[in-house]
C-alpha cells in the first residue's frame, strides 16, 4: 500500500475550484477515500483529459493510478460524500447519499466549463448503510463503454476519465476484481439533492442549494424573481430532450430513480442499462425491475413523474405554507411546467425521428408514419438500430438490406412506398435532382442513426474477458468501435450485428453494486 503521508510532489496537478463544498457545506460530509492494496491504471480517457486541460501523460503514471484509486489525494482536492435523498422504484428514502462515491473537486476546463471530478467505488462513507463502498471492475468498465458510446452518439452524459484496479476483490454473488471509476460530470446534483433538504423541512439549506444549482447550470436566471419556476422548466426541457434522445437510440436506463436523474440533463449511472435489439416498447432488462416500472416505453412517463417530485421540493420556496392562496398559486405554477413536459418531449422525439427518416421539414403525417414504422418493427421483431440504419440504403434505391430484415416483406414494402412518396414530395418542393436528394438523404440518415451501439452480448463479452481473464483487448476493441458509431467500417461489422434472439430474450442486467 502506498504511504498516504509521502510528499505529494510527484502527483499530477488538477486546478481544483470547489464551489460545492464552499457554497453548501451542509450538503455533504468531508470524507477521504479508503486506500486500496495495489492501484493500477486500467483505463485512461486521454481525449477527455485533454478537454479538461489535464496532462494525460502525468495521469498515466503510478502516481496517477494512486490518485484514481483513492490512495493519494491531489493538491486542492476536498473529497466530500454528497448527501441526497430519492425515490427508488417509487418508494422514498430520505437519506441515500454517496455510499461508495466521493466528489474530489471541480475543474474548470480550457472551454470555461466547470465539471465535477468524482470517484466511484472509493470505500465506505457515512452514507454507506449496509454496503461495502466498493465497485467491481466489470460494472466500472461498463460505465466507460456506455458513457463513451452515449457521448459519441451525441447524447448528454457523464463520462469516465479513468478506471483504476484496486488489487482487492469485492464480494458479490462471487468474488470479483475491484476497481474505482473516476467520473466527470457537469455536476452530480440530482432531483434527490433537492429532496434531501425538502424532506427535512430545511428551507434555508434548500434555498441555498437551489440557488447554487441555478448559478451552476442556468446562470442567466440567478437574478430573476421567478428563478425557481424558470429553473424547473429548464430542467424539464433538458430531461425532455435527453429522454427523447434515449428513445431514438433505443436506450433503456433501467433505474430512473430520482437520485439517478441529474439537474444538468446528463445521463448518469450506467448500472442495469441496456440497448434494445428487436424493437419492443415493453422491453425491460434489469433483474430488479419486476414491475417493468423502468421499461423502455415508460421512460418519458417516469421522467415526468420524477420532475413532479422535483417540483414538490420547490413549493416551500414559492409559497407561504400558512397562506392557502399562495400555496395554490405555487402549485398552479409548477403544475403548468409538469403539464407542458409531454409536449416538449414529443417535440424532441418527433424532431429526432424526422432526422432518422431523412426528412428536413415537418409534415402533418410524419408522426403517424414514424409510429407505423415502429409498429412494423415491433410486429416483426426487427432490430431497432438496423431497422433505422438500413433506411439509408433504401434512400438510394437499394431496398434489399432493409427489406431483408423483415419476415413479411410485403407489409414492409407498403410502408416503404409511403415513405418514398413523402421523400419525393419534400425533394420536389426543394427543387433537388433525384440523385442529389437521395445521396444527401442517405448521408443524413447515416448521421442520425448509428451502425454501432453497445450490443449487450458484445458488452458482456468484453467485461467477461476483463474480469475473468484480465484481458482488456476485447474492451478496447469495443470501445474503439463505439467511439465512431456512425461509421460502417468492414473491420467493425461484428459490432453492428444483433445478438442471436435467444441471447437477447434471456438477457438480464444487474445493478452495478
Ligand atoms: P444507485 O441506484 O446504484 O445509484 O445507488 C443507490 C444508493 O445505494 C446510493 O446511495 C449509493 O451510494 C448506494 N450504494 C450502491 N452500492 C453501494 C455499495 N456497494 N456500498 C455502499 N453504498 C452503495
Ligand atoms: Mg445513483
Amino acid at each position: 500500500m502506498s504511504d498516504p503521508a509521502a510528499p505529494p510532489a510527484d502527483l499530477p496537478t488538477f486546478a481544483f475550484d470547489n464551489s460545492f463544498v464552499r457554497s453548501l457545506p451542509q450538503a455533504g460530509v468531508p470524507w477521504p477515500p479508503v486506500p486500496v492494496a495495489a492501484p493500477a491504471l486500467v483505463y485512461l480517457n486521454r481525449a477527455l483529459a485533454g478537454q479538461l486541460g489535464l496532462d494525460a501523460d502525468a495521469l498515466a503514471t503510478p502516481a496517477g493510478a494512486a490518485v484514481f484509486a483513492g490512495n493519494r489525494i491531489p493538491d486542492g482536492a476536498q473529497p466530500v460524500a454528497q448527501a441526497y435523498a430519492g425515490h427508488q422504484f417509487g418508494g422514498f428514502s430520505s437519506q441515500l447519499g454517496d455510499g461508495r462515491a466521493l466528489l474530489l473537486g471541480e475543474i474548470i476546463g480550457p472551454d470555461g466549463r466547470r465539471r465535477d471530478l468524482a470517484l466511484k467505488g472509493s470505500g465506505r462513507t457515512p452514507f454507506s448503510r449496509g454496503g461495502d463502498g466498493r465497485a467491481a471492475l466489470g460494472p466500472m468498465l461498463r460505465e466507460v463503454l456506455i458513457g463513451e458510446a452515449m457521448h459519441a452518439l451525441g447524447i448528454p452524459t457523464t463520462r469516465a476519465l479513468a478506471v483504476a484496479a484496486t488489487g482487492e476483490s469485492v464480494r458479490r454473488d462471487r468474488d470479483l476484481p475491484g476497481a474505482v471509476l473516476a467520473r466527470v460530470a457537469a455536476s452530480h446534483l440530482r432531483v434527490g439533492s433537492f429532496q434531501y433538504f425538502a424532506a427535512r423541512g430545511d428551507r434555508a439549506n434548500l434555498a441555498q442549494m437551489v440557488d447554487y444549482a441555478i448559478a451552476r447550470h442556468d446562470p442567466d436566471l440567478v437574478h430573476r424573481e421567478d428563478r425557481h419556476v424558470q429553473f424547473l422548466e429548464r430542467v424539464a426541457r433538458r430531461q425532455a430532450a435527453l429522454v427523447a434522445q434515449w428513445m431514438n437510440a433505443g436506450f433503456i436506463h433501467g433505474v430512473m430513480n430520482t437520485d439517478n436523474m441529474t439537474l444538468s440533463g446528463e445521463t448518469i449511472d450506467y448500472g442495469p442499462c441496456a440497448f434494445l435489439e428487436a424493437y419492443d416498447p415493453a422491453a425491460v432488462f434489469s433483474s430488479i425491475d419486476h414491475g417493468g416500472r423502468y421499461a423502455y416505453a415508460n421512460q418519458p412517463l417516469i421522467a415526468r413523474w420524477n420532475l413532479a417530485r422535483l417540483a414538490e421540493t420547490l413549493l416551500p420556496l414559492l409559497a407561504d405554507a400558512d397562506d392557502d392562496s399562495s400555496v395554490q398559486q405555487a402549485v398552479a405554477q409548477v403544475t403548468a411546467v409538469i403539464d407542458a413536459f409531454p409536449a416538449w418531449y414529443d417535440d424532441a422525439l418527433r424532431t429526432g425521428q424526422r432526422r432518422k427518416l431523412g426528412l428536413r421539414l415537418g409534415e402533418a403525417g410524419d408522426a403517424v408514419m414514424a409510429d407505423d414504422f415502429l409498429a412494423l418493427l415491433q410486429r416483426q421483431g426487427v432490430d431497432f438500430t438496423l431497422g433505422w440504419r438500413r433506411l439509408a440504403d433504401a434512400a438510394v434505391g437499394d431496398d434489399a438490406p432493409w427489406l431483408s430484415r423483415f419476415a413479411d416483406a410485403g407489409a414492409a414494402a407498403a410502408w416503404l412506398a409511403r415513405w418514398r412518396a413523402r421523400c419525393l414530395r419534400e425533394d420536389g418542393a426543394a427543387g433537388l435532382s433525384d440523385l442529389e436528394a437521395a445521396t444527401r438523404r442517405a448521408q443524413a440518415i447515416r448521421r442520425a442513426s448509428p451502425f454501432v451501439i453497445p450490443r449487450n452480448h458484445r458488452v458482456e463479452e468484453a467485461l467477461a474477458a476483463a474480469t475473468d481473464e484480465g484481458d482488456l483487448a476485447p474492451f478496447e476493441r469495443l470501445l474503439q468501435a463505439l467511439q465512431q458509431p456512425f461509421e460502417e467500417l468492414p473491420t467493425l461489422q461484428r459490432f453492428g450485428e444483433p445478438a442471436p434472439a435467444a441471447v437477447t430474450a434471456g438477457y438480464q442486467t444487474f445493478c452495478g453494486t
